[in-house]
């Protein structure tokens, strides 16, 4: 699905609110919107479907543009997007992660779902910090996150 974007006002910020993927074609939804941007923008990730290779490419150039006139958050990260934050520190530049999703699935019965780790809630503020325990909707045990907690959480160290 090709990248789309739709800006919405919210007192003194813009929430730029994206969905599709960032990919190959990804470019030319991107190029031109640094220039739509005011200078406090929330960028909500969390309907982005997929990141390919080519679309962080673009991406990187995107953030550039953007981080020379705004002040940039990050909410919703996707695990993917998490995944490329951590191997990629420049796919977030200067942006502030408010909040992630991250993939817990239960041993005893196979359900998966995301939970959202926000700021000033449960997100933790450095890695090795513990995390509240997540329960299975399903069957209530106790879940897992499916990626290590410490590599995960690793952009932490770097912001
Ligand atoms: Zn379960």
């Amino acid at each position: 699905m090709q990248l789309t974007h739709r800006i919405e006002k919210a007192e003194d910020w813009d929430i730029v609110r994206f969905s599709g993927d960032i990919d190959e074609e990804a470019e030319i939804v991107l190029s031109s919107l640094p220039s739509q941007l005011s200078g406090q923008c929330i960028f909500d990730l969390k309907d982005i479907q997929s990141v390919n290779s080519c679309g962080v490419r673009a991406w990187i150039n995107f953030m550039r543009a953007a981080e020379k006139n705004s002040k940039l958050i990050f909410e919703g990260c996707t695990p993917e997007i998490v995944s490329q934050i951590n191997m990629i520190p420049n796919f977030k530049g200067d942006a502030h992660v408010r909040s992630v999703y991250a993939s817990y699935v239960c041993d005893s019965c196979d359900t998966q779902k995301l939970e959202l780790f926000e700021e000033g809630k449960n997100l933790p503020k450095e890695v090795g910090e513990e995390l509240a325990e997540v329960n299975c909707p399903s069957c209530n045990e106790v879940m897992e996150m499916e990626e290590l907690e410490d590599e995960f959480f690793g952009w932490l160290e770097a912001s």
